[in-house]
């Protein structure tokens, strides 16, 4: 897909979603403008001395609420389009899970798989400097976070580099998020998209009027997965499903796609592509003929989490699955999306499904604006309340609860606890108000209803300021 495919094909959801709306059409311009856009280009030191210019790119969409929002992008497909178009889906995604950030996305043209660590530390490093000069680095300004390309280790370069330039800036830890957890990271925040994909899913095929009409029973299990991109949303989504009782029965990567119709070890998978590179060859599956194939293989749910455009109408008509649960950014373009609806399939849009890492990334940048983690104040306390409630219990029954059981009621939480639990608060809380807004303003489709909620959430923000009539 052109890279401009995706900037036009949000403009063109949040078009949908903005015709069920009353607002202005300023506001709603204003809205869906991307307001500013930096890119710069870079001068790195190679090893062999030589020198190469990198491009690299941070665009903030809005800033209707600061600080602004999203992940950091290193990869060959990086330009003006892709950042602003994922830039704009980061404020849609902000709005609809109340998070209080607009949205932001910033890259890197380059292939991080074919450099050293030296190198891609260099580049992160004078990548911060840049943005730092123009205000688009900082806890109250724009917040980064990983993206396809990058994880804890850039972000830690990334806060390390940053806390270099402001000195004695108490909260510069808060300029980024998915930090590894020793540099005030968050635990569960790795994960944290992958098992949005599972608590989202799980809601969404929750409702017997929804998922009837589909020849399914409601729930996740027994349900047969399909997973493209077996990555860090990939890989996690698919652990969480099959824990939840769902069979995975292929995956790919760049690399390859794997298939077995009784279901895949996903955690074997995920050590196979670690030691060969690929899911391809894993052993008690059939390596099917492309890795495009997995797209097509008979299944209830497909779950993309590669790359953008996946499904257009050169292959819709040939998917097979019942719903279509988007982990990835705007895996459909508009036309294939077409396709699948007119032959009745389900979608959840990734706008909602895949924002399970920002929220996360919320809880990290607010434990990190207030230096405090979130059980340190309160697990003694629950513990004890616990532990009283626990002894009264088993003084009027006369008898104690079996040594496990009891340990587990009087553990205190940790704070992977409250991560975790406050996701899936978030996500399933969201899904409702989407799901009520698809039935309240009568839509065809998931995705138009999150897109106007989450116009109708921005532009009250813009009323609010007064500017707007
Ligand atoms: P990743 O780099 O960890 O994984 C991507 C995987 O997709 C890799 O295994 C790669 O081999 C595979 N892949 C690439 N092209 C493919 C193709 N054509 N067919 C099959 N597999 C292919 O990236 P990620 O962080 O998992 O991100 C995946 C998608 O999810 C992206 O669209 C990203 O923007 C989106 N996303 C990621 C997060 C996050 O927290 N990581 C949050 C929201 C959205």
């Amino acid at each position: 897909m052109a890279n401009d495919g995706l900037v036009r094909h949000v403009e063109r959801w949040a078009d949908r979603g903005a015709a069920l709306l009353s607002h202005s059409r300023e506001l709603l311009a204003q809205i869906k403008a991307c307001n500013a856009l930096y890119k710069v280009h870079f001068p790195v030191r190679l090893a062999d001395g030589s020198l190469r210019v990198f491009e690299g790119y941070r665009a903030q969409h809005s800033q209707h609420r600061i600080p602004t929002k999203g992940g950091v992008r290193f990869s060959p497909s990086v330009d003006q389009a892709e950042i602003a178009g994922l830039a704009a889906l980061m404020t849609y995604k902000c709005a609809l899970m109340d998070l209080p950030f607009a949205g932001a996305k910033g890259g890197v043209r380059f292939d991080p798989r074919q450099a050293t660590p030296e190198l891609r530390e260099r580049v992160t490093r004078r990548y911060v400097v840049e943005l730092d000069k123009r205000g688009f680095i900082g806890p109250g300004l724009d917040v980064l976070a990983p993206d396809m390309g990058t994880g804890p280790q850039e972000m830690a370069w990334i806060a390390d580099t940053y806390m270099a330039l402001h000195p004695g800036n108490l909260e510069v830890f808060g300029c980024v998020t998915g930090k590894p957890i020793g540099l005030h990271g968050l635990p569960g925040r790795l994960e944290a998209t992958g098992r949005g994909v599972w608590v989202g899913l799980e809601e969404a095929l929750a409702f017997e009027e929804d998922v009837a009409p589909l020849g399914l029973e409601p729930g996740l299990r027994g349900k047969s997965i399909a997973v493209q991109g077996f990555g860090n949303v990939g890989f996690h989504a698919a652990r969480f499903l099959a824990e939840a009782g769902a069979r995975v029965v292929a995956a790919s990567d760049s690399g390859g796609a794997v298939h077995n119709p009784d279901g895949l070890d996903v955690v074997a998978l995920r050590a196979h592509k670690r030691d060969h590179g690929s899911v391809a060859g894993f052993p008690g599956s059939t390596t099917l003929p492309c890795r495009d194939a997995v797209l097509e293989v008979d299944c209830d749910v497909l779950v993309p989490c590669a790359a953008e455009g996946a499904i257009s109408e050169e292959n819709a008509g040939r998917v097979r699955a019942k719903v279509v649960a988007e982990g990835a950014n705007g895996p459909l373009t508009p036309k294939g999306e077409e396709i699948l609806l007119e032959r009745g399939l389900f979608i959840i849009p990734g706008v909602f499904l895949n924002a399970g890492g920002v929220t996360v990334s919320y809880f990290e940048w607010l434990k990190n604006i207030h230096h405090v983690s979130f059980e340190r104040l309160t697990k003694r306390r629950e513990a004890m309340s616990k532990r009283l409630l626990v002894e009264a219990i088993e003084d009027l029954a006369q008898k104690t609860f079996a040594s496990e059981l009891r340990e587990h009621l009087l553990r205190g939480p940790e704070e992977i606890d409250f991560v975790n639990e406050a996701l899936a608060q978030t996500m399933s809380t969201a899904y409702l108000e989407i799901r009520d807004a698809w039935k309240r303003y009568g839509c065809r489709d998931l995705r138009t209803a999150a897109y106007a909620l989450a116009l109708d959430k921005v532009a009250e923000n813009y009323l609010t300021m007064g500017i707007f009539p």
